[in-house]
């Protein structure tokens, strides 16, 4: 069957209805559809699909879509259907019976777009039917999974070299978010060879990174939602099974809609709390990093980490989760020294080799540096991924910057409290006892060491226990001091204290007022999400969203889609705003495609009717 679509542009107005490509799409789309091989590397919410869907549409046959996420495929394919394509998918969720209607209509020539998994196509099956095709393109789908060193690594995704062997002249386009160098490197290496790299700008503008003093992770993390994002949908991330779990009943029982997610839950425990978090408005999933990879859910307005991610990688694919829509979300991180140690920790108990070890230590550090941050996380963040920037304005540092404080006098009186109690007892001690030490405090153990006798004791009495909780992590983030974890969190010196007690490095010390003790809405500024997003509208226009959002809830339900595919936030707002009043006012609005209008357009106008302000 001839394809439907002159250019590119045709296609995603038509079948989108989306006025203009965005950054490379347009670059990379002209390239893949004349046939060249391609890499693109664009943030979560960049637009990759389009750049191998709309060269699916514009050349001859099926574009062959590999993806390791099976649970997601049926919501991928859903979307494209509803926008009119004719997409399937391939995968052991099907029974004979249907599978063999997609591999007859994939013969026949019926179809746009089909997805399968790696293990799927490389199978003797998979690749004796797509002998029998005809194919427009292949595109691999989160082709960081090629990377051994990553953490998404998939032997199969090795594998796919066959494609090029067996088709050399069908183009290929290999797609990820996430790709340090040596990443990207591997991808080339492994999947391409050579081809061209379409390689976005790595900022996501509408994302506010803050980072906060860990006190009561929880209670905080409680606050935060309550307070910036309390009727929207959100990830919070948390290290282990167990914290997932009771942090997800934690805000249950504070009537949040939460669920918990992570390996060691029942397969189907985990299928529906993902059906809901996708299908329902507002839920919050509370989850290890096992939970996220692929999820296309646009309205996600917050992503939380109440720990530490490993690398800066992990932490910006997790945080990119938020605001795929492009409207205002929020990446929360709660960080203190139990992250430092316990990170370090991991690494060491692993049994990974020297090299891998090295590599992880290389990467943490990084993380860190980005933690403790008193500059613009954004560039600090693009900075990693080899682009410069200036302050953004929209993250923590840049709107509260931090006080730099030299804190060198206190740094010292420290390091010397930490040398002396073990010169005095023949033992290292950990935080607890040097803090009361430093701060005069007396105590069986104070007595009992003898050091109160210290010429220490007492000297860090006019700072608080935060304080100096607050300067030691920092210490610890640089190296000035070790924990030993595996020895009751004992504190070392190390070679690089040295300096910093001889007084030839100084210390600052980065101190922010509490974010909670701030007051909220001066200036908006504290504010985020749909909160944002409605008070942008004026309350008519507020009124008719929230019935457009009533109808869409309906509508998905009918249809059984996620309420997404319907249509996204931005495109109801627009309709709110613009109030068309005819299909043909209805061409003109973002995210409304000819399909779209066909089947939705006239429900849209009575909605829009029924609601019309009086007189
Ligand atoms: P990625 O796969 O890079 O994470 P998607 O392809 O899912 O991102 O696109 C993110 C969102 O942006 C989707 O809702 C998509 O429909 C929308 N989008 C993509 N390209 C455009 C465009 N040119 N104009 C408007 N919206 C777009
Ligand atoms: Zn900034």
């Amino acid at each position: 069957m001839p394809k439907k679509f002159a250019t590119a542009l045709d296609a995603l107005q038509h079948v989108w209805g989306y006025p203009a490509f965005r950054g490379l799409q347009a670059q990379a789309i002209d390239h893949i559809a004349a046939g060249g091989d391609a890499l693109v590397l664009m943030p979560t919410g960049g637009g990759k699909s389009l750049c191998y869907q709309i060269p699916a549409l514009l050349r001859d046959g099926v574009g062959v879509v590999v993806s390791p996420l099976i649970a997601l495929m049926q919501d991928q394919v859903a979307a494209l259907r509803e926008l009119g394509l004719r997409a399937a998918f391939l995968n052991s969720t099907l029974d004979a019976g249907q599978a063999r209607d997609v591999q007859r209509a994939a013969r026949a020539g019926e179809l746009d777009l089909l997805y399968l998994a790696p293990e799927r196509l490389l199978s003797d099956s998979g690749l004796a039917l797509l002998a029998q095709c005809r194919i427009a393109l292949f595109a691999i789908d989160e082709a960081h999974c090629v990377s051994q060193w990553g953490h998404d690594f998939r032997p199969e995704y090795g594998q796919l070299s066959v494609l090029r062997e067996r088709w050399p002249d069908v183009p290929r386009v290999a797609l990820t978010a996430t790709a340090d160098a040596p990443t990207r490197h591997e991808i080339v290496q492994r999947l391409l060879h050579d081809g061209a790299e379409f390689v976005s700008s790595f900022d996501r503008p509408n994302i506010r990174y803050r980072v906060v003093e860990k006190r009561d992770g929880r209670a905080q993390l409680l606050q935060f939602i309550r307070s910036e994002h309390a009727h929207d949908c959100g990830v919070v991330y948390c290290l282990s099974r167990t914290s997932v779990e009771e942090v997800a009943e934690m805000l249950s029982a504070h009537g949040l809609r939460a669920l918990p997610y992570h390996a060691g839950l029942p397969a189907a425990t985990r299928a529906a709390h993902l059906r809901r978090f996708l299908d329902e408005d507002g839920v919050i999933m509370v989850a290890t990093i096992a939970f996220g990879m692929g999820i296309d859910k646009p309205d996600v307005r917050f992503v939380a980490h109440l720990d530490m991610p490993k690398s800066i990688e992990g932490y910006f694919q997790e945080t990119g989760r938020a605001g795929r829509d492009g409207l205002p979300a929020t990446a929360w991180m709660a960080y203190g020294l139990q992250d430092v140690v316990q990170q370090r920790r991991l690494i060491e108990l692993s049994d990974a080799d020297e090299a891998y070890k090295r590599l992880s230590t290389v990467k943490l550090d990084a993380m860190l540096a980005y933690a403790e941050a008193a500059d613009c996380r954004r560039v600090r963040l693009l900075g990693y991924f080899g682009e410069t920037g200036t302050p953004c304005g929209n993250c923590d540092n840049c709107l509260h910057p931090p006080q730099l404080i030299d804190a060198t006098e206190a740094a010292q009186k420290l390091l010397s409290t930490i040398y002396r109690c073990r010169q005095a007892s023949g033992m290292g001690f950990a935080a607890s006892h040097l803090i009361d030490v430093l701060r005069g405090r007396r105590t069986d153990k104070t007595a009992r060491h003898g050091h109160e006798q210290l010429s220490t004791f007492g000297i860090g009495a006019d700072w608080s226990e935060a304080d100096w909780r607050l300067l030691l992590r920092q210490l610890v983030a640089q190296r000035l001091v070790e924990v030993d974890a595996a020895h009751f969190n004992v504190l070392h010196l190390t070679a690089a204290s040295r300096a910093v007690l001889k007084g030839t490095q100084r210390v600052l010390l980065k101190h922010r007022e509490p974010q909670t003790a701030r007051r909220r809405g001066s200036g908006g500024s504290a504010s985020s999400g749909t909160r944002l997003v409605m008070q942008s509208l004026s309350s008519a226009d507020a009124a008719l969203f929230a019935r457009l959002r009533d109808w869409r809830a309906a509508t998905a339900r009918e249809h059984g889609v996620p309420a997404y595919v319907v249509f996204p936030d931005a495109t109801l707002q627009a309709i709110a705003i613009a109030r068309p009043d005819s299909l043909d006012a209805l061409r003109g609005i973002s995210g409304v495609g000819d399909k779209k209008r066909d089947t939705y357009g006239a429900a849209l106008l009575a909605v829009i009717a029924e609601s019309a302000p009086a007189g």
